[in-house]
């Protein structure tokens, strides 16, 4: 388990600014969400988590180790995302270790893992079927099984239902509040979806064009928001 640490981060594209020097603290273990509205910089905050983007300038650190610099797969964390990107040509279980062959792990090794990952998310009976003979809800468990096998730091989730119909969406939300329970694992989550903000987050960081807006629990931010933006992002009546 690791919690996180971002100073002063900044990320600009070319000469566009899309994060403006965010300060954010994660603690180990805990479910942290962020909203905001589309183009605000969520995924590109996690994809700097990640080490998928490289920041143009400030510090992040996991476990108090300073990962700035860090190789993706030097970071313990693992991303899903809302896109499952799963590779098609592979069984369920050849694409739960496929990361885990790349990175030299030996056979039996990799064979425990997604066990233990298929057993945790119900997908033992589905090991030799190829993705396109999933349901978008199995593809989702897969693409989460693939982060659970590397035993992750931190999870970091890319509106990982938002695929998905209403109904599996409440289904997947429940599964992965018990996977947060169960793992303890400290896990970042980005959605546009209000109640999934609210049931998951122990800690909601509200981002408004590139910076933290307001970060608290859930009830603070319903109760307090500091203003009319955080209010109608959070739903509260003021
Ligand atoms: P969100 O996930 O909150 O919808 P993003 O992080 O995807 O927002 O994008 C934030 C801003 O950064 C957007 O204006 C987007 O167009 C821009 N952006 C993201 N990735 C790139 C990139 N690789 N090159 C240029 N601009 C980008
Ligand atoms: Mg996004």
């Amino acid at each position: 388990m690791a919690g996180l640490q971002l100073s002063k981060v900044r990320k600009s594209f070319g000469s566009v600014d899309v994060i403006h020097g965010v300060d954010l603290t994660v603690d180990e273990g805990e479910f942290t969400v962020f909203v905001g509205p589309s183009g605000c910089g969520k995924s590109t905050l996690l994809r700097l988590v990640a080490g998928l983007e490289e920041a143009t300038s400030g510090n992040l650190a996991i476990g108090g180790k300073d990962v700035t610099n860090a190789e993706p797969a030097d970071r313990g964390v693992a991303m899903v995302f809302q896109s499952y990107a799963l590779y098609p040509h592979m069984t369920v279980e050849e694409n739960m270790g496929f990361g885990l062959k790349m990175t030299g792990h030996p056979e039996a090794e990799i064979k425990t893992r997604v066990g233990r990952a298929a057993e945790i998310l119900h997908l033992e009976p589905l090991l030799t079927r190829k993705p396109k003979q999933l349901s978008g809800g199995q593809r989702q468990r897969v693409a989460i099984g693939r982060a659970i096998v590397r035993q992750p730091e931190i999870f970091l989730f890319d509106e990982p239902l938002s695929n998905l119909d209403a109904e599996l969406r409440v289904q997947m939300r429940l599964e992965i509040a018990k996977l947060h329970k169960d793992l303890g694992a400290t896990m970042i989550y980005v959605t546009h979806d209000q109640v999934e903000a609210m049931t998951l987050a122990d800690k909601i960081v509200v981002l408004r064009a590139g910076k933290v807006e307001q970060v608290g629990s859930p009830l603070k931010l319903y109760d307090d928001p500091d203003n009319a933006f955080v209010a109608g992002f959070i739903g509260s009546p003021r």
